[in-house]
């Protein structure tokens, strides 16, 4: 193949890769979609420059509409979040939990964060960031019917091992974390608390989750690009006095080019979220609450029916006598429908091949429009796909389901948005 021809293949899978998105039940929950008008400001020349330094005060030149962006985005961040400080440079979610780590702990320190088949990302594990920090972590004791922390237990153990930072915020998030009720036993430690806000930044931005900050929660990391409609990075929120440590763990720590195209999308997206982002958390509860209820009259076993199913964007259900997480994923693939495996607390971390979860979030088909009538169509696709193995059907009504689903709602209509731009 000629290298033309690479080029061209690339192009061409990029295409195909849209098209078939757009015929597909998007529901990874760690995945989104951004407004045409982050897009647009997403693919500018931003993403050719540099801007080491501070607004005002770089280390290179022709930085002066950059500066008025990133000014923007910490201002609208503050303002979303009512945050002191906001740190707008950290590439990923990684990266921002790495720099929080750095700021507030040494090697050998003890972190307590959840266990992976609990929900613990992988970056709050010794294997990844808070082992390249060198902390050592113990565990959160986990109640598994209530899918949440053991508060009671959680006290005892933060008294006996005293770590220097407890670690709350998951990838497999139902219900808030109790922040507010460890904030003494960390204290009495003295531990500082971080939330890693990744999965659920949007929902705390539309005031329909937990608020980490008024809660106890010295800082907070995110990534920007899970239930927060903005490009891939990271993020970080916190009180004043940690804005220092933050800032030099970030830069010239871990960070030297803070991809700017993707700042000048996330200081679009925030702006939708103080615009739209109550409605839009609003009705992606309402979704996830559906998609449960419907699912579980489906007779999937759709975990935590006692506690209503979900309070976030997820729903997970236990899919061990549907053939496990791995088969189900595969088979709802083939009918265009994208989800994920997932551990569950009862699985062993080493049978992650093919654990006895799967993982759904609603973030995306509600920013596309999709309401409570649309989840409940959606349970009964996911039964004929699992049940009643009728792939083929299900693939050709999901491609015709998602015609009526084409565009991003909860955001600023393009024209509209250079009208709003005069007035900033
Ligand atoms: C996704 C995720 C991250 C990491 O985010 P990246 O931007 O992918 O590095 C961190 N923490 C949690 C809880 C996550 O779910």
């Amino acid at each position: 193949m000629s290298f033309k021809k690479s080029a061209m293949k690339v192009r061409e899978a990029v295409k195909k890769h849209h098209k078939w998105m757009e015929e597909c039940l998007t529901m990874i929950a760690s995945e989104n979609v951004s407004s045409a008008l982050v897009r647009e400001v997403t693919a500018s020349d931003f993403g050719h420059r540099y801007a080491e330094g501070s607004p005002g005060e770089r280390l290179y030149q022709g930085c002066k509409y950059i500066d008025e962006v990133e000014i923007i985005a910490v201002e609208l961040a503050k303002k979303l979040f009512r945050a002191e400080y906001v740190n707008v440079l950290p590439t990923s979610g990684t990266v921002a939990n790495l720099a929080a780590y750095s700021a507030l702990a040494q090697p050998g320190d003890v972190m307590m964060a959840l266990a992976v088949p609990h929900g613990g990302h992988i970056s709050h594990a010794e294997l990844s960031a808070a082992g390249v920090r060198g902390l050592k972590v113990k565990s959160f004791p986990f109640d598994s019917e209530a899918m949440n922390i053991d508060v009671e237990k959680s006290v005892e153990k933060i008294r006996e091992v005293k770590p220097k930072i407890m670690l709350f915020g998951a990838s497999v998030f139902l219900f808030p974390h109790p922040v507010r009720e460890l904030r003494e036993a960390a204290n009495e430690a003295g531990a500082a608390i971080v939330y890693d806000a990744a999965h659920v930044l949007g929902l705390i931005a539309g005031k329909q989750f937990q608020d980490p900050l008024r809660e106890g929660a010295d800082i907070v990391t995110s990534s920007r690009h899970k239930t927060l409609p903005g490009p891939q990075g990271g993020l970080i929120l916190s009180k004043e006095e940690y804005g220092k440590k933050i800032g030099r763990a970030v830069f010239p720590g871990l960070v030297s080019n803070h991809h700017l195209h993707h700042l000048a999308g996330l200081a679009v997206a925030l702006a939708e979220m103080l615009e739209f982002g109550e409605a839009y958390a609003r009705q992606m509860i309402k979704n996830s609450k559906a998609l449960a209820q419907s699912l579980h009259e489906c007779g999937f076993n759709v975990l935590c029916e006692k506690k209503g199913f979900t309070q976030s964007h997820h729903v997970v259900v236990d899919v061990s006598k549907n053939g496990g997480g791995s088969k189900v994923a595969e088979a709802l693939e083939k009918a265009n429908i994208l989800i994920n495996k997932n551990l569950l607390p009862w699985d062993d971390i080493t049978n992650a091949k093919n654990p006895s979860g799967i993982r759904l979030g609603t973030q995306e088909l509600t920013r596309v429009g999709m309401k409570e009538k649309e989840m409940k169509e959606i349970a009964r696709l996911f039964k004929r796909a699992i049940i009643d193995k009728e792939i083929a059907n299900v693939r050709r009504d999901v491609i015709e389901m998602k015609k009526s689903f084409k565009k991003v709602k909860f955001c600023f209509d393009r024209e509209e948005a250079y009208k709003y731009y005069e007035f900033f």
